[in-house]
């Protein structure tokens, strides 16, 4: 039962007026290092093999997202670019606190740089609060520098996309007799149907009524503009840690590799209204989550499942190993 009219959730994608298949809530990527995963989600589609190239727009430059060693020669004069590689040990991923407690003062410099231009501004924009207040273990989804010249935003050895798009490998799942779908049907208007076993996979503050107070969540509203142009990007995604108000631009024929007139850019705003994108894992709302994660645990026949279930930011491989584990333990 779900009470949008199509399955898949914030992967749902389909086809516009103008016959592109555009991602209805921003750019999505299978990227997992999870062979189960992997397996599990190869029965239902074939896979565009696809490795996300971001690009951060910062000072009028597009430059390559994780900071890596072609960034940092696109940002910096060649002798400060050269003096880097002097003091880096190649390929390694970079925290931080090594760069700001190395004792070369020029990385210590790269580490405010990037701290400055990439992580603050657009985790300010994203999280709509002061960096200060902004819980530090979201970050670990991003590298702060990759020291060699690996462009890709994800390192995982399965990166793709459905060759057909998300919605066609969510229907594919479900197309089974022994699966029947309600859509646009709201289990908060129907409180009282008997299940023998009940998955929620809907925000689980809503579930308890609120009785430990609202989770905190983060919306996104996304704008979708055709273009004539074939392609507008150089890449599937843009961020804009400074400029605009919105986070990123996706076009999604790079995604999607499809090959069509014309062109669509998603454009995303972060606020505090619309529907729930993203959960905020700060301490005061792990620890209401885990008062409502509480009473699930301890009630019969009742699960909760992926992002919203449990609270949790997860990437999609994420959410499927979720679902998978809950499965497998029936
Ligand atoms: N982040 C950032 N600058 C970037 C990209 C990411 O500061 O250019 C931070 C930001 O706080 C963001 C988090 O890293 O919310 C996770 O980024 P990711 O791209 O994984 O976000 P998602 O794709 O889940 O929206």
């Amino acid at each position: 039962m779900d009470k949008n009219k199509y399955v898949g959730g914030l992967c749902y994608d389909e086809y516009d007026e103008n016959n592109i298949l555009v991602q209805r809530f921003g750019p999505h990527i299978i990227h997992t290092n999870n062979n189960k995963v992997w397996n599990y989600l190869s029965k239902f589609t074939n896979w565009f093999y696809y490795h996300a190239n971001v690009l951060g727009y910062i000072e009028g430059k597009y430059v390559p997202i994780p900071f890596n060693l072609k960034s940092v020669e696109y940002t910096f004069p060649k002798h400060f670019s050269d003096s880097i590689k002097q003091a880096i040990y190649y390929d390694k991923n970079y925290t931080f606190k090594e760069l700001f407690d190395s004792s070369y003062s020029q990385l210590n410099k790269l580490g405010s740089y990037i701290k400055e231009n990439v992580f603050v501004p657009y985790s300010e924009k994203q999280w709509g609060k002061p960096w200060i207040n902004i819980d530090k273990s979201l970050m670990h989804r991003v590298v702060p520098f990759r020291a060699n010249y690996d462009d890709r935003y994800y390192t995982a050895k399965y990166q793709a996309v459905p060759m057909c798009g998300f919605s066609k490998l969510f229907s594919n799942m479900v197309d089974s007799h022994n699966i029947n779908i309600m859509l646009g049907v709201d289990y908060f208007n129907l409180p009282n149907i008997a299940y023998k076993n009940l998955i929620f996979t809907g925000c689980v503050d809503k579930l308890f009524n609120y009785r430990f107070g609202k989770l905190d969540y983060r919306h996104i509203n996304f704008k979708h503009r055709y273009f004539t142009d074939e392609y507008k990007q150089s890449t599937g995604v843009i961020n804009y840690p400074k400029d605009f108000d919105f986070t990123r631009v996706s076009e999604s024929k790079h995604l999607t590799n499809q090959k069509t007139k014309g062109t669509v850019l998603t454009y995303e705003f972060p606020g505090n209204n619309g529907f729930p994108a993203y959960c905020v894992d700060d301490k005061e709302n792990k620890e209401r989550k885990n008062k409502y994660l509480d009473i699930v645990n301890n009630t019969k026949n009742l699960y909760v499942c992926g992002r919203l279930g449990n609270y949790s930011y997860w990437s999609a491989d994420e959410a499927v190993n979720n679902a998978l584990s809950l499965t497998d333990s029936f």
